[in-house]
């Protein structure tokens, strides 16, 4: 038996697309669609519960605040990075190497 969740996404049921389609002659319906969690565990992270990134973003647009009250950042993060390099290339147009500094250990 394979394991699945239903896309969280807020508007998933009223997206026009065929493979929403269900139901019988007379009677159709545009239906939220099934995210199946194949044995190896894919599809991980967020499309492990929403079929697309529109209906992630619509989710995440819809629960903005809730999905900040989470994780709220009252400071901004910092990563230390060596002096910034400018370059040329051989192309003739140039570019910045930037370097990270140690282990980055701001991650969350
Ligand atoms: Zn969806």
């Amino acid at each position: 038996m394979s394991e699945y969740y239903w896309c969280h996404g807020t508007y998933c049921h009223t997206h026009q697309t065929l493979d929403r389609v269900r139901g019988s002659k007379g009677s159709k319906v545009l239906r939220t669609k099934k995210i199946k969690i194949n044995p190896n565990g894919y599809p991980t992270g967020f499309y492990k519960y929403f079929c697309s990134q529109h209906c992630y973003n619509e989710f995440a647009n819809e629960h903005a605040e809730r999905i900040i009250a989470l994780a709220p950042r009252h400071e901004p993060l910092e990563t230390q990075i060596e002096d910034p390099i400018q370059e040329k290339s051989r192309y003739g147009y140039s570019y910045t190497t930037i370097v990270k500094k140690g282990i980055d250990n701001n991650s969350d």
